[in-house]
């Protein structure tokens, strides 16, 4: 049997810079080729082969994957919510590009298996609020979302057309501490960690009661390692699986805050992202996930607050 070889684009980012170090540990560092249009940490970029690619160069892209002898893609490279929407062309193009190049390198048959990371973005205001089931209405109004569920459909109809696995994950959104958010919707909820130790104060750009699905990134990573590893017979679902973690808005995860920050304080002044925060759902319905490969989150919100002043505290020097 082939060996794994795993090509990671966009691996500088948010997710990129924890999964390429999950991935490592499980796979080999030699075997984890990380990608990005810019460098990330030095962990992602000294710790294994990293390569300076753009996903929008379909040539480049397929001399990475020979050189390597790459057989399984996580693409994560795209334009995130609140950013497409002040490049909406910029957020079109790239996000359809990445996948469409994917796809089809894959047809052309260099590829085993691809991970595709969608978002809560695919819904939008007529969608149900509470506990959004997998299957249900989808009117996405952000380019983002858009593009998204263009990319969710481009996938499943290349399952069922060309026999392409491809899997993928409705992400909520993430939390982490090693690397910055890069520019979506729900980035307040890393930021306030990050302001709670060091000026005290937070100025959140949503209202303090808009709820949003969130997960705190160890989650995500497991998620996503077990939904690449689990038996391709046992997923039903291959647009892309709704997943939970925890639900909360800025007024509860400040409340939280404040429990191990004595002086931390919020105020709110709400700007365009508070519009598409407000389309989005506020609680998931992952049952799909729960029964076809075993998902189950393990973080709170109070266990990840706990989690992520720590090891902050560790990273900022504070
Ligand atoms: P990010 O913005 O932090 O990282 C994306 C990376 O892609 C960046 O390092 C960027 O340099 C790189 N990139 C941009 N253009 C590129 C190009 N042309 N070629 C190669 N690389 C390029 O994003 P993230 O938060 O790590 O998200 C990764 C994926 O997960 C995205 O598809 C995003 O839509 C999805 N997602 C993220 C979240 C979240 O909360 N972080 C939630 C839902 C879905």
């Amino acid at each position: 049997m082939r060996k794994d070889k795993i090509l990671v684009i966009g691996s500088s980012g948010q997710i990129g810079t924890d999964l390429i170090l999950a991935l490592r540990e499980g796979y080999g560092a030699e075997n984890v080729v990380a990608s990005d249009i810019r460098k990330g940490s030095v962990a992602v970029t000294e710790g294994g082969p990293f390569e300076i690619l753009d996903v929008t160069d379909k040539e480049a892209l397929i001399n990475v994957i020979k050189k390597h002898d790459i057989n399984q893609v996580y693409l994560l490279a795209a334009l995130l919510s609140a950013t497409a929407e002040q490049k909406p062309q910029l957020g079109w193009d790239l996000n359809m590009n990445s996948i469409s190049h994917i796809l089809d390198i894959s047809r052309e048959g260099y590829l085993d298996k691809i991970f595709y990371p969608s978002s809560i973005a695919v819904f939008g205001s007529t969608t149900p609020k509470i506990m959004t089931p997998q299957r249900t209405i989808m009117e996405p109004a952000t380019v983002y979302g858009i593009t998204k569920q263009a990319g969710e459909r481009w996938a499943e109809y290349y399952f069922k057309r060309y026999k392409t696995d491809i899997r993928s994950i409705r992400y909520p959104g993430l939390i982490s501490y090693k690397a910055d958010p890069g520019g979506g919707t729900t980035d307040y909820a890393v930021q306030i960690y990050h302001d709670a130790l060091t000026t005290k104060h937070h100025t959140c750009f949503l209202e303090k009661d808009t709820t949003l699905p969130m997960m705190y990134m160890p989650d995500a990573i497991r998620a996503t390692i077990n939904l690449m590893e689990a038996e391709a017979s046992k997923l039903t679902v291959r647009s892309s699986y709704n997943l939970a973690g925890v639900s909360f808005n800025p007024e509860e995860i400040a409340n939280n805050i404040k429990q191990y920050v004595d002086g931390f304080s919020i105020s709110y002044e709400p700007d365009y992202r508070q519009a598409i925060a407000a389309s989005w759902p506020q609680s998931i319905d992952d049952s799909y996930a729960r029964n076809d490969w075993g998902w189950m989150p393990e973080f709170g919100l109070d266990e990840m607050t706990q989690d992520m002043l720590k090891n902050l505290k560790e990273r900022l020097k504070v």
